[in-house]
């Protein structure tokens, strides 16, 4: 009205221009799209000419223009013409185009369909709706006149149509960002619950809770993809919404290939189809007494492979939007990560299972080759024990059958065959004594012990090897190396080793020069120094560092066992020695092993011991005294006695304790030997009455025994007494007598 006086403007055109500023304000007020539709719509056709007004948007998938509001369109017309697929019609046209189309007479154009010719309206208008340049609507202005639609009259509906079209684009602008908004809440809600957990459960359970108001579908089946028990494949339902009894009772499990749950697994693609208007639905009969409008199926992946299907579906909604197809493609993605990764944790559980399986069988299968390689070992020892002892048994049997078939042999002949007798029964016992050395394992019993002794036995001992193969053995023996206190046995074993070891290198090698250079001496250090040198080709500087390892060996089966410089190291550090290695390709092998010079008061590291153990050499053998003997083995007795008559000692027998016990009130002996194992009270017990009676007698005890376990030779050592072990030779036996003064 203002407006109208104040300019003096025409009644029609101030009419035009007080409907557009109405529609402006009211346009931009608002950002609900219906009330700018109705708004607009109501002022446009109070415009003069103007009786019918419609506004058409295209639809999420682009592909038809929906009617959102019109006025005073007949039913007929709504009916027919609310969906126009894209492309066809005038509306198509202005789409299409971008361009404004004005059009006289509508009966006079072929473009118009028959719902339009039938509408009552003549003259018409037609104005893209632009977003970003784009065409998303039009708006349609028509009179009943048939008569064009003015220039002036263009400009105003064309200013009118812009104002609403900018509306209608601000609006849905804000809708769609506020629907984003939405769904990207629900998403990270369902992201940040179900990538957190590694239990499906509860990831199902946090699906539903998040997506329960979602209103995008009223129905969805999510199906993973499992092993039947027929070896096959199955799609199992894991988690529904909306879905009925009869569908859970017959499509709980889906077997391989079967309807189009298999069809997206297989292809590995989401399908959208709308079962109204497919020709073919492709659900199955369950899914299609559900009667959803329109379902949408999409894969659920892990890398390139399907885990499972998620359908949803809606009974309500003609068609899905564009937003309501990427919210289910989002959540189908999360899920599909989500329960992928818990698969992912699943399998690497099952593999570490499997690995920790592995690792078990392959450890009892090393045991086993551990232990068949012990019994190839063994095997070996065995054969050339066999050897070893079969060579001097062959002079034994030989000479004492002649001596036993000719009884009237020469005296000089017949004490040369006893002595080869002896000789070689004495090999034998030296056999037996290195076998047991090799198959103890106790700990450590020191005695005081000469080491250039132990290397003559261990080269003996490994003679018959060496001596086939044209080894020649270089002794370079310090004869001033003092006595020290070490585990005679377990030396031995290290140094039988390490010549083993050296007989390998040369045997294989075939150099021409085969040595082995074995040299004892004091060092600067004060310690024993034992080296062997062979001339050997030498081991590699990349397995010098592994030698000592146990198991390893460069040896085939059945020759190596990889233990023995492993063994020999234990032995060597347990009597604080050293032991080390140099070697070079060409240039040989060299083993050089330390060992320190400990007496027996440095190793027992007690003062009070020295009045009851007396240092070797220091007493020689007085005679005229006398020995208590309590033994109960006739032979044996009768040998001892014979030793220690013959050194002029005056000695008593007693074959058991008791009797020993009694014989003490009478005579002062000046030691006693005692047998361990005897009937009624062994030599334990014997030692203890002995240490009860307070005579000073049980520190001076040769013990004599049969079994020398670890047990017996514990006892003897707490008794601070010495011992010998059956058999023993002559000058043993006298050795040890000469330390009781
Ligand atoms: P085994 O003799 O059963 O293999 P060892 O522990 O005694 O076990 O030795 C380990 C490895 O050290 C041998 O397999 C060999 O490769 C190497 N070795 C030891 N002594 C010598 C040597 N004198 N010359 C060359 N290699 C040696």
């Amino acid at each position: 009205m203002e407006i109208r006086e104040s300019l003096k403007l025409p009644r029609g055109i101030a009419d035009s221009l007080r409907v557009l500023i109405k529609i402006v304000e009211a346009v931009h007020r608002s950002s609900d799209l219906k009330e700018i539709y109705d708004t607009a719509l109501d002022l446009v056709v109070q415009l003069d000419k103007v009786n019918m007004a419609a506004i058409y948007l295209l639809d999420d998938s682009g592909e038809n223009a929906v009617m959102q509001s019109h006025r005073n369109f007949p039913e007929d017309y709504v009916t027919h013409a609310s969906v126009i697929p894209r492309g066809s019609g005038i509306t198509g046209k202005v789409l299409e185009t971008g361009q404004i189309l004005n059009i006289e007479d509508i009966h006079k154009s072929d473009e118009i369909g028959p719902a339009g010719k039938r509408a009552g309206f003549h003259g018409v208008l037609g104005l893209p709706i632009l977003l970003g340049g784009k065409p998303i609507g039009v708006i349609w202005f028509a009179r009943y006149k048939e008569e064009k639609f003015t220039r002036s009259e263009v400009e105003l509906l064309t200013t009118i149509g812009n104002q609403i079209a900018i509306a209608i684009s601000r609006a849905k602008q804000r809708q769609e960002l506020e629907e984003k908004n939405r769904n990207l809440s629900i998403l990270s809600a369902l992201a940040e619950k179900v990538h957190r957990s590694a239990d499906l459960g509860f990831m199902y359970e946090t699906f539903l809770e998040v997506t329960k108001d979602l209103g995008v579908y009223d129905a969805m089946a999510l199906y993973l993809v499992e092993q039947d028990d027929g070896g096959g494949r199955a799609a199992v339902l894991k988690l529904d919404k909306g879905l009925s009894e009869d569908y859970i009772a017959n499509a709980s499990i889906v077997p391989e290939s079967e309807g189009v749950t298999w069809r997206v697994i297989k292809s590995g693609e989401p399908l959208y189809y709308s079962t109204a208007s497919l020709q073919d639905n492709p659900l199955g009969p369950a899914g299609k007494r559900l009667a959803p409008k329109v379902v949408f199926s999409m894969p659920m992946k892990y890398g390139l492979q399907t885990i499972g299907v998620i359908h949803f579906g809606s009974s309500e909604k003609a068609s899905f939007d564009k937003s309501d197809l990427k919210i289910m493609l989002s959540l189908g993605n999360q899920m599909g990560t989500a329960i992928a990764k818990v698969k992912m944790l699943d399998e690497s559980r099952e593999r570490a299972i499997e690995l920790e399986n592995l690792y078990t069988d392959l450890k009892s299968t090393q045991d086993q080759l551990i232990q068949s390689e012990k019994l190839a070992s063994l095997g070996q020892l065995v054969s050339s024990i066999a050897h070893e002892i079969n060579n001097p048994l062959t002079p034994i049997l030989g000479y004492s059958q002649m001596l036993l078939v000719q009884t009237d042999i020469e005296t000089e002949k017949r004490d040369r065959f006893l002595q080869v007798i002896h000789q070689s029964a004495d090999k034998v016992r030296k056999i037996v004594e290195n076998l047991l050395s090799f198959a103890r394992k106790d700990k450590p019993r020191r005695e005081y012990s000469d080491v250039n002794e132990i290397l003559e036995s261990s080269i003996e001992f490994r003679q018959y090897q060496l001596n086939p193969e044209n080894i020649d053995v270089v002794r370079d023996l310090d004869p001033d190396l003092p006595k020290t206190m070490l585990d005679s046995n377990q030396i031995q074993q290290v140094f039988t080793n390490i010549i083993l070891n050296a007989y390998h290198a040369l045997a294989s090698s075939r150099s021409q020069e085969a040595r082995l250079e074995i040299t004892s001496r004091m060092n600067d250090a004060g310690m024993i120094e034992v080296a062997f040198r062979d001339s050997g080709p030498g081991i590699l500087a990349d397995i010098q560092n592994k030698i000592f390892d146990p198991f390893f060996t460069t040896k085939p089966t059945g020759v190596g066992t990889g233990l023995g410089l492993s063994v020999s190291y234990g032995i060597i550090k347990e009597h604080d020695g050293n032991i080390r290695v140099e070697s070079g390709p060409g240039i040989g092998t060299a083993f050089t092993i330390t060992l320190p010079v400990l007496d027996i008061k440095d190793y027992l590291g007690v003062d009070k011991e020295e009045e009851s153990v007396p240092q070797p050499g220091s007493v020689s053998p007085k005679n005229g005294r006398s020995v208590l003997i309590v033994e109960d083995e006739e032979l044996v007795t009768a040998l001892v006695t014979g030793i220690l008559e013959s050194d002029g000692y005056g000695v008593e027998v007693a074959t058991n304790g008791e009797e020993a016990l009694s014989r003490l009130g009478n005579i002062d002996y000046d030691f006693v030997v005692c047998d361990i194992k005897m009937p009624q009270m062994n030599g334990k017990e014997f030692f203890k009455r002995l240490k009860a009676m307070g005579t000073g007698l049980e520190g001076r005890i040769l013990f004599i025994t049969g079994d020398p376990s670890t047990e017996t030779l514990d006892f003897i050592e707490e008794t601070g007494n010495r011992f010998l072990s059956k058999p023993f030779k002559i000058e043993e036996f006298r050795d040890v007598i000469r330390n009781f003064g």
